[in-house]
């Protein structure tokens, strides 16, 4: 496959990285309208920049999602949006892929890894939520250059909890207010050096503590996965996806 990187800062780069390393597809574009260094083909994204891309993986700005959607869309390229930090317009983007037919694939964390922890944290939900006696937090880090806070990563766990939860209806960044109401998941999150991205959901009774973590070592397992998102979007009916729909279809799902 012909594939099109759009933004060229830490993951696209990552992803080119992968795409030239293993021969299996080749990089068509490389569009970004800052980015330093060689092999950059366009400085804005156009149906023209994608012309000859079979598929574009987009690791670019929150306020630049939905205008991309719409490019994708326009140009009739399948694309998996890693971008994150702009899902409170989901609904914008859903409209725009059902208006124009497009193909496209969302996900705040193509790791496989991350999947596998987002299950097992909704497995634990509803565990809890049968037994009682527990609480539930999320805590994320992240190097100091992350755009957004809370990650998407950690929304998609609170989303997995509330869904399993009758206690638990909604999420509160920190604590501005000291105390945390009952019936919200506190997220923190604490941004520091090099740190390509590390959740913790802890549940905690009056007796002892659970802890379900993720730790990424590299940005590899993002750019893997994406790649792999890129070609099963390819491949499907027009539609918003998201990363469940992709993991359900491999392998009958994981
Ligand atoms: P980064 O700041 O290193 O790179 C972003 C790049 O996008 C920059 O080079 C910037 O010049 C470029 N850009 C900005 N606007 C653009 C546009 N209109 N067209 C093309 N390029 C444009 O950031 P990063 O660490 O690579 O992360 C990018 C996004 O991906 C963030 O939202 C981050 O949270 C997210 N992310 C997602 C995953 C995942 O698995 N889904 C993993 C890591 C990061």
């Amino acid at each position: 496959m012909r594939i099109a990187i759009v933004g060229f800062g830490r993951m696209g780069r990552m992803v080119y990285g992968k795409i030239v390393e293993s021969g299996v597809h080749t990089v068509s574009a490389v569009i970004d309208p800052y980015a330093e260094g060689p092999g950059i083909t366009s400085r804005e994204l156009t149906a023209d920049a994608l012309a000859s891309s079979d598929a574009a993986i987009d690791f670019t700005a929150p306020e630049k999602a939905l205008e991309n959607i719409g490019i994708y869309a326009e140009a009739s390229i399948p694309a998996a949006i890693g971008t994150t930090g702009w899902y409170e317009r989901m609904d914008e983007a859903k409209a725009i892929v059902e208006r124009k037919g497009a193909r496209i694939i969302c996900s705040a964390n193509f790791s496989i890894g991350v999947a596998i922890f987002l299950q097992l944290v909704e497995e634990a939900g509803r565990l809890i939520d049968r037994s009682g006696g527990y609480d539930a937090a999320i805590e994320e880090i992240h190097h100091r250059g992350k755009a957004d806070a809370p990650s998407g990563t950690a929304l998609m766990a609170a989303e997995r909890l509330i869904s399993a939860m009758h206690a638990k209806t909604g999420i509160i960044r920190g604590n501005p207010e000291g105390r945390i109401p009952d019936d919200r998941i506190g997220i923190s999150s604490l941004r520091v050096g090099h740190v390509p991205g590390t959740h913790t959901v802890t549940l905690d009774g009056e007796d002892d503590t659970i802890e379900i973590r993720h730790t990424a070592r590299s940005r590899s397992g993002f750019a893997s996965g994406a790649i792999k998102a890129a070609e099963w979007i390819a491949c499907q009916e027009p539609g918003l996806y998201t990363m469940d729909d992709f993991t359900s279809a491999l392998h009958g799902g994981i």
